[in-house]
């Protein structure tokens, strides 16, 4: 079995070869497991030296962490700079936060060359190579240009917005180019994939022949290479969630959120502190559902957890302090001596916790502006009690939304339509509730983590 060689911008913390990370860790971590191979990217420390430092190994069983720090003028213009300010808002639809500046796109590149340099000496060359994320799209064509002819896979796990947000960025075309290199980039949505698609072909980066069934296109790149582009949508480890979140209906933490609320009904958000995650639109809708439908009063809580991130960017800051007012200003005019609205909480919980609040919940409430597929959605799903599950209601500008359909899915920017979801959500009969958790359960179980390494790591393998 050949190799795999994972590249992400950031290798998930391992402590005594368990990772602490999320989802997508695992899945890596398992994929590492079953292939051996090597995991290489940046260890989260700042070095001033860090150019000239050599990676960090570390061998755990068949797995090799190579990890390397980086300088705080990298850190500040290619992670937070270019990688962080320049493509995660434009890649999100939002033009207006974009901000461009020459000094980080070279900074960008000079990363990717970086990152090239450090991992070449570590490829043989049956290795699998699969690059994670926008952070490092034109590293495959910098490992091209060190010799490298392995098979290379790229994912995006953003959105790959349309042609004519992507043309703002004065790289475009470069960056469209550089994916060429690759020989299978993977999206989550048919969206997505139909913007790119459109992106190479109005860039004359190559040519596209797109599948019937809009899931996959074969593009010849200009020097002639050919690239495989397809759509292979991230999901959740469905059956363990389902399992943790039975057991966590009993927890001590679930116990006292449940006593906490004294019958009223639970509302749960859970979500990086982030713009894209439409929260000030969220508490809107929450207010709104106060105005308009006042039996909710003393009888409707708001938990929405919400753990900073990237606080190094203005933006960021911003983001943060705007839904503090927001919250503040919700609950000072609604609250009652034994209730309050909105429980606003700016920390993060772990998988087992957030399981049971899941549960507790009887509507999940996930309404990004735009997100590349949002795992807590399906994470909300596979938590419920099958008995008398929760609802589920979702923007239909995550990508998750296309596979969960009999979610009740709004627009986000339409605070009137959430509401009226909300309500109807907290009203809706159990039949109806049942038959909607059984249709998006049964295609989780089908459509999960597993499947989404699996079919990955078989088309990069060239075994379609
Ligand atoms: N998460 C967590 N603890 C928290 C908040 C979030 O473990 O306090 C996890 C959540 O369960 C999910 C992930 O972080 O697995 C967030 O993934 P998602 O795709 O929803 O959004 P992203 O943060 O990747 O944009």
């Amino acid at each position: 079995m050949n190799r795999l060689i994972i590249i992400s911008n950031r290798v998930a913390p391992v402590t005594e070869g368990k990772s602490q990370a999320g989802g997508l860790a695992v899945a890596i971590l398992e994929a590492l497991k079953r292939q051996g191979g090597i995991w290489f990217g940046w260890n989260g420390e700042i070095e001033e030296s860090a150019e000239a430092t050599e990676p960090i190994l570390k061998k755990a069983g068949n797995i090799t962490y190579a990890t390397m720090p980086l300088s705080r003028r990298d850190h500040d213009e290619y992670y937070n700079g270019y990688a962080n300010a320049t493509l995660w808002p434009l890649l999100h639809y939002r033009l207006d936060l974009a901000s461009f500046d020459a000094a980080t796109y070279e900074a960008y590149r000079r990363v990717n060359a970086l990152f090239a340099e450090k991992v070449t000496p570590l490829l043989r060359d049956q290795d699998l190579v699969w690059v994670h994320d926008y952070h490092l799209m034109p590293l495959g064509q910098e490992l091209r240009r060190r010799g490298h002819g392995q098979r290379m896979g790229f994912f995006l796990h953003t959105p790959w917005p349309s042609p004519e947000i992507l043309s703002a960025l004065p790289a475009m075309v470069e960056l469209v180019e550089s994916l060429c290199a690759y020989d299978l980039i993977g999206f989550h949505t048919r969206d997505d994939l139909g913007c790119f698609t459109q992106c190479v072909a109005t860039s004359g980066a190559g040519t596209v022949e797109m599948a019937e069934d809009g899931a996959s296109a074969c593009i010849t790149a200009a020097d002639g290479h050919r690239v495989e582009a397809r759509v292979f949508p991230i999901s959740i480890d469905t059956t363990n969630l389902e399992k943790l979140a039975a057991q966590a209906a009993q927890s001590e933490a679930t116990q006292r959120l449940r006593d906490s609320l004294v019958g009223r009904a639970l509302i749960v958000g859970v979500d990086r502190l982030d713009y894209s995650k439409g929260l000030p639109q969220r508490f809107t809708a929450f207010q709104e559902l106060l105005d308009r439908y006042p039996e909710n009063l003393s009888a409707v809580s708001f938990l929405q957890i919400a753990p900073p991130s990237r606080s190094d960017v203005t933006e960021y800051q911003q983001i943060r302090r705007e839904l503090e007012t927001m919250a503040g200003h919700i609950n000072g005019h609604f609250a009652d001596f034994d209730w309050v609205p909105i429980r606003y909480l700016n920390r993060s919980f772990g998988r087992r916790t957030l399981a049971g609040f899941y549960r507790a919940a009887q509507v999940g409430l996930v309404t990004p502006l735009r997100d590349g597929m949002n795992l807590v959605a399906k994470e909300y799903v596979a938590a419920q009690d099958p008995d008398d599950p929760g609802v589920l209601v979702l923007s239909r500008f995550a990508g998750a939304a296309r596979e969960l359909e009999e979610a009740l899915q709004v627009n986000p920017y339409d605070t009137g339509e959430v509401a009226e979801c909300l309500q109807r959500a907290l009203h809706m009969p159990l039949a109806e509730r049942k038959e909607r958790h059984a249709a998006m359960l049964r295609h989780l179980r089908t459509h999960d983590i597993t499947r989404w390494r699996e079919d990955y790591v078989a088309a990069l393998a060239g075994h379609p």
